[in-house]
């Protein structure tokens, strides 16, 4: 089937968990956002949903001062929140009582697109999904939107898969992984499939290896204990960077089509090697001058979990047998900054080699933030006399510069994500097979450092991580890039 991207007149959009840390930071910003750019039109509803024992006012009140916080000066009008707040109501609901249900039946209306995003605790899913059949809310053709986490391994996605199953049929469902929602991440998409620049160097015979790389600067904090039973595995490596990897080392699908792009997808997560025990790193930050360390933030002074980790990962296919994927990803690291890096590998042969110079492999980097942007590294010749001297520059594109006002005006992950679920749009969002053969792959990983009893290595916070991911990658003869904004 050939999906269509179908302009959305009217809907109604039910954010469960209205009240909550997600809508007030990201769902309603973003949709306000949404409104700015005229794609929230005067018949399209909007309701928030939770317990909490609110009015319409009270409900509009919360989500302008969401607004204050979370939307930057520039994009702050009075009329234009006024006219935004004109399309907001609220239910006060309990997913796992009567209560409010069949005032929310009155409210959406069944002659228009429904969507229900389920921004709650991953165990409330089954029972507002029930609830939704049950009072005859959800119908055949509404979406329903699920966020992360999904599942802690395998047996518990099986779980919830089976739950939302149940209920919806797959076409339904759309699980986020915001990362999928990223400009840059969909660029990457273009770069690729696009252009006939890179797709014949995109392989093991050209490409060296790729870097993946998720830092962040600060530690778990207030999240210590959520995170505890977590880890940078299952809270950034089975999603996130699992999804990045997907989309540097897929085939081209036959179509840019929800189901070819996710059967390409689960193609390379079935093809990714179990990763051995010398192919893995993880870390704790440490305690700093007072600020504190993992095990303080986590509360469990013995705790195991890892707040870094790094891997070596081979995808076993024809295109990439022998590039091995790095990938990273930490907390309390030097400085924030997602990026991916494809070094190819060296020229044949060197015309060059008396020349000197600065010689360097070419990189291609596509930056996911700060400034979401790609830079490609190419050898030239050292301006001025003094003979053949090589130099490596950038070929630089951000996006914010190269695409002008609409380049500075990238719509966050969310607002985009929400305004594919009301278009019917699942390409960006994560099947159910997906998630479970992403789990396939990452629960042998942590049932080994289990069994093992292997512990993380303290890193001093503000470094780029565990002396020993540098040697994981130091013993290949290559190293990792600088973490730099
Ligand atoms: P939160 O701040 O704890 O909010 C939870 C929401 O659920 C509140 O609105 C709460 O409102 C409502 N709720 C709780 N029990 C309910 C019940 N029985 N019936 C109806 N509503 C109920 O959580 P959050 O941080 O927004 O996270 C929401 C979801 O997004 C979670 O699945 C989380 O893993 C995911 N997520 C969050 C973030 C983030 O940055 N916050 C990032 C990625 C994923 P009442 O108490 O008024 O009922």
């Amino acid at each position: 089937m050939v999906s269509r991207v179908i302009p959305v007149d009217r809907f109604d959009l039910v954010i469960f968990g209205g009240t909550g840390d997600l809508a007030r930071r990201k769902i309603f910003p973003g949709l306000y956002r949404r409104f700015l750019a005229g794609q929230i039109p005067a018949e399209a509803r909007i309701i928030g949903a939770a317990r909490s024992d609110l009015d319409d006012a009270s409900f509009r009140q919360s989500v302008a001062e969401a607004i204050d916080e979370f939307v930057g000066p520039a994009k702050r009008d009075a009329a234009a929140i006024q006219g935004f707040l004109e399309r907001i109501r609220y239910v006060a609901v309990d997913a796992r009582g009567e209560e409010g249900w069949a005032q929310l039946a009155t409210m959406v209306r069944p002659d228009v697109v429904s969507a229900f995003y389920m921004s709650v605790a991953p165990a409330l899913f089954g029972d507002l999904a029930e609830r939704l059949k049950l009072h005859g809310i959800a119908r055949a053709d509404s979406r329903i939107v699920v966020e992360k986490p999904f599942g802690r391994d395998l047996d518990s996605a099986r779980a919830l898969n089976a739950t939302l199953a149940a209920h919806f049929d797959e076409r339904q469902i759309y699980r986020i992984d915001h990362y999928l929602g990223k400009e840059t991440v969909q660029n990457l998409m273009a770069v690729r499939f696009a252009n006939i620049l890179f797709e014949p160097l995109w392989n093991a015979q050209y490409v060296d290896h790729v870097q993946i790389t998720v830092a962040e600067t600060v530690g778990v904090g207030g999240r210590g204990s959520y995170y505890d039973r977590s880890g940078a595995m299952r809270d950034m490596v089975q999603n996130h960077l699992m999804q990045l990897l997907c989309l540097i080392a897929m085939e081209a699908p036959y179509h840019f089509d929800p189901d070819a792009v996710r059967d390409e997808k689960l193609k390379v997560i079935r093809a990714l090697q179990p990763v051995g025990p010398d192919d893995i790193v993880r870390g704790q930050y440490r305690a700093r001058g007072g600020e504190p360390g993992y095990l303080d933030d986590a509360e469990n002074p013995a705790s195991r979990t890892e707040s870094y980790i790094a891997l070596k990962v081979h995808v076993a296919n024809w295109r990439w047998k022998g590039t091995p994927f790095y990938l990273r990803t930490g907390k309390r690291l030097r400085a924030r900054t997602s990026e991916i890096a494809i070094t190819f590998k060296e020229p044949p042969h060197s015309i060059f080699d008396e020349a000197g110079g600065d010689w360097r492999e070419n990189v291609l980097v596509i930056r996911l933030q700060p400034n979401e942007g790609m830079n490609l590294r190419v050898m030239i010749k050292e301006p001025g006399p003094g003979g053949m001297r090589l130099v490596q520059v950038p070929l630089d594109m951000s996006f914010a510069e190269a695409l002008g006002e609409d380049g500075a005006d990238i719509p966050d992950a969310y607002e985009r994500l929400i305004m594919d679920v009301i278009r019917g749009n699942q390409t960006l969002f994560m099947r159910g097979d997906e998630v479970e053969a992403a789990w396939a792959w990452t629960d042998p990983v942590i049932a080994g450092w289990e069994a093992r009893g292997d512990r993380p290595q303290g890193y001093d916070p503000g470094s780029s991580g565990p002396e020993d991911a540098l040697m994981l990658i130091h013993r290949d003869g290559r190293r990792w890039r600088e973490i730099q904004e």
